[in-house]
C-alpha cells in the first residue's frame, strides 16, 4: 500500500505509448487508466501540432487517442486553468483529468477558491516544470 509522501518509480506498461513518452509515460498510462476504468469523463492535455513549436491543447475522451499527447513541450506556454474555466465550463458537469505545470496548478486552486472551477471533479497529475519557452525565442535560441 502506498501512502502519502512514499516515492516511487513509476512507468508506463504500453509499449506504444512509452515510445513517444517524455520519460517513461507513467503521465500517459496514468491518464489512460483513468478514462478506461470510468474515474473521468475526459482528459486535457497538450499534443504537438506541426512541429515542437505548436503546442495544442486536447479534450480526449477515446483511450485509443491518448497516446497522442504522450510528450513534453517545452514551448507550450498554454495556461490550462483558462481553458477548463473558459471552454469546459469549469468542470462543472464534466469530470476532468488534467496534466498541470506548477502555473496551471496555481491558477486552477485560485479559481477554485472564487467558485469558477469544480475542484471535485479534477483529477490533477503534477509535472515538474523547469518553465516553458516562448516558441520565438525557443527558435532564435536554437
Ligand atoms: C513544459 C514542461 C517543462 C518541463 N520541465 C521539466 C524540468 O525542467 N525538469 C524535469 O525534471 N521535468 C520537466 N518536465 C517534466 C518531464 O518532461 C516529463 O513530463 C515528466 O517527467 C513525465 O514523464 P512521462 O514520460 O511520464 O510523461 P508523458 O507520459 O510523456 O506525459 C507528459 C504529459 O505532459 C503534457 N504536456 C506536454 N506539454 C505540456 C505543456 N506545455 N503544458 C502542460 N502539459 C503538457 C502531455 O500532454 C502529457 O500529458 C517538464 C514538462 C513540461 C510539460
Amino acid at each position: 500500500m502506498v501512502a502519502k509522501g512514499d516515492m516511487v518509480y513509476a512507468w508506463t506498461t504500453s509499449s506504444d505509448i512509452a515510445k513517444v513518452a517524455e520519460c517513461g509515460g507513467a503521465v500517459t498510462g496514468l491518464l489512460k487508466f483513468a478514462l478506461e476504468n470510468d474515474i473521468v469523463d475526459g482528459v486535457l492535455a497538450v499534443k504537438k501540432g506541426v512541429d515542437v513549436y505548436d503546442a495544442v491543447p486536447a479534450l480526449i475522451t477515446d483511450p485509443a487517442e491518448i497516446a497522442e499527447t504522450a510528450g513534453s513541450l517545452h514551448c507550450g506556454t498554454l495556461l490550462l486553468s483558462k481553458l477548463i474555466k473558459k471552454y469546459i465550463g469549469g468542470a462543472e458537469d464534466m469530470r476532468l483529468a488534467v496534466t498541470v505545470k506548477g502555473c496551471d496548478a496555481m491558477g486552477i486552486y485560485e479559481l477554485a477558491k472564487r467558485n469558477q472551477v469544480n475542484l471535485d471533479n479534477l483529477l490533477l497529475i503534477g509535472v515538474n516544470c523547469g518553465g516553458t519557452v516562448s516558441p520565438v525565442l525557443a527558435r532564435k535560441m536554437i
